[in-house]
């Protein structure tokens, strides 16, 4: 049993496999330590389970939608178990696709739980293993918050193990996680109420976008209960009594938190590895991924950088490359950030807010938007529509934000954050023709 490694990372996540399948690919000795299934967060508790839940949500609102184009479906049943048994046979495949990979590649793959003996030394049970570099690349967890009967809510990860649909859900809170999940089990057939403790959701993305999902959610029947926290749980038969600050009370079948993540840190014995945190716990990282400790990295969630799979995957690559590739080295660069959120309908947003660009140049800000309701929605008489915003900087207007809500702006994100990442202008995107009819001429069509 070889114990000897040129690359040693901790977690076989988006960022820890795409790192370690890297270097490997240029002739290091590699080995990755995962203590669950190979994929981490995004392949088996994140990204993928949940955009399938986000398909399953848009077909069930298609489904309220066909009578606009002349279609009779008789009554319709939805089979949660079905949709969540054929969800994970799938993602059983993943983990199989992610582990022959990396066998392909020639990395030793070590189950168990990794943790740090000394600076060059990495315990798996009674294993020691030693290596001149060792990526941490550990993830996050989902937080709760310290209220009495705190337990008795669900994460993300319990919404995923569900094996029933629950009838009455409260979400508690309003980023990502929350809107995302609201969507999902509003659209499949529950009640949904959620819990927001400021005055909006999504309150770090631009504020169009943010009004007009809440706008959207109020008219599919989620209820939202803004400036309110939850004070405690209390188990009742059936279910939960969800106890406000506000005095009220509501009663749910599941309450689920997504309120936030914090790094897996603690229990690796980064102490003992000369490796420091910040007061979060989030693995301090210079510019090159490079720890406190000189041979010893981090990337992923465990830093305090945005927690995507993406930024994941190009900071654990780029790692790769400049420790055993060729020169030039490069460094994860975010500029531009392309994301969605997977709500019902999506947003898709780049760069900055119209709030974030005006912190950051004042008066230099130009704002273009528009609201309109997709083609498709002519014949539909429950209307979704969309809203976009262009945020330009200067006498050039180099577009520095670009947001939009709506049917299809998943997909509509991608190519623009090119485009801006070689620095468009709002002249470029005018002098572009437009593709008709669409939802993403808009955003070339912007008076
Ligand atoms: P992870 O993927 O979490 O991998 C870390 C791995 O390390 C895990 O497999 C864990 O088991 C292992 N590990 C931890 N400690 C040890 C140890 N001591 N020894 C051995 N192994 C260990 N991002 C997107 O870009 N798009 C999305 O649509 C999206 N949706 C999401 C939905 C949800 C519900 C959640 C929770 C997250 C979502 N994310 C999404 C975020 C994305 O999943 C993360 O940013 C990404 O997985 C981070 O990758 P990572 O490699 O840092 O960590
Ligand atoms: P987020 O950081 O997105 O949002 C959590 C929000 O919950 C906070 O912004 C805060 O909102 C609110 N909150 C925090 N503490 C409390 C509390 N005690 N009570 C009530 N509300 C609270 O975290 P998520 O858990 O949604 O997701 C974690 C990360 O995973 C995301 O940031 C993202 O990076 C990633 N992710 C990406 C997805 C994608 O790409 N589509 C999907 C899902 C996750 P406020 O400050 O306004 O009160």
């Amino acid at each position: 049993m070889n114990n000897n490694f040129d690359y040693l990372v901790l977690g076989g996540g988006s960022g820890g496999i795409a790192s370690a399948r890297r270097a490997a690919q240029q002739g290091a000795r590699v080995a990755v330590i995962e203590s669950g299934p190979l994929g981490g967060t995004c392949v088996n508790l994140g990204c993928v389970p949940k955009k399938l839940m986000w398909h399953a949500g848009q077909l069930a609102h298609g489904l309220d939608e066909v009578a606009g184009y002349g279609f009779s479906v008789g009554e319709v049943a939805h089979d949660w178990t079905t949709l969540v048994s054929r969800r994970e046979a799938y993602l059983r495949r993943l983990n199989g696709i992610y582990q022959q990979n990396l066998e392909r590649d020639g990395v030793t793959i070590i189950s168990g739980h990794g943790q740090f003996v000394d600076a060059h030394t990495v315990s798996v049970a009674e294993r020691r293993i030693q290596a001149e570099h060792i990526l941490i690349a550990t993830g996050g967890r989902p937080d709760q918050p310290d209220i009495p009967g705190a337990e008795l809510g669900l994460s993300s990860d319990g919404f995923f193990a569900l094996s029933r649909r629950p009838e009455r859900v409260v979400l508690v809170g309003s980023g990502y996680i929350a809107v995302e999940l609201a969507g999902v089990l509003q659209a499949l057939g529950s009640t949904v109420q959620m819990i927001v403790r400021r005055d909006r959701v999504l309150r770090h993305f631009d504020a169009l976008m943010a009004d007009t999902l809440m706008a959207h959610m109020q008219g599919l029947g989620i209820e939202l209960h803004c400036e309110t926290q939850v004070a405690a749980l209390h188990a009742q038969e059936p279910g939960l009594r969800v106890q406000l600050d506000t005095g009220a009370e509501l009663a749910a079948d599941a309450l689920i938190w997504a309120v936030g993540r914090s790094p897996n840190s603690a229990g690796l014995g980064l102490e003992r590895a000369g490796v420091s945190v910040d007061e979060r716990g989030h693995v301090l990282v210079d510019e090159w991924q490079t720890s406190s400790q000189g041979h010893i990295y981090a990337v992923g969630d465990v830093t305090a950088g945005p927690a995507l799979t993406p930024v994941a995957i190009q900071a654990g690559r780029r790692l790769a490359d400049r420790l055993f590739g060729a020169p030039p080295a490069q460094k994860l660069d975010t500029r531009m950030l392309p994301t969605v959120i997977f709500s019902h309908p999506p947003i898709g947003t780049i760069g900055l807010s119209e709030a974030q660009a005006r912190e950051q140049y004042g008066d230099a800000v130009r704002v273009y938007s528009g609201r309109f309701a997709a083609l498709y929605f002519a014949l539909i008489e429950h209307k979704v529509f969309s809203a976009v915003k262009m945020v330009v900087v200067g006498e050039e207007e180099r577009v520095v934000g670009l947001h939009c809500i709506g049917p299809g702006a998943d997909e509509m994100m991608q190519g623009f954050a090119v485009a801006m990442r070689m620095g468009a202008c709002k002249r470029d995107f005018d002098a572009t023709i437009a593709i008709h009819p669409t939802a993403a001429e808009e955003l070339v069509t912007l008076r």
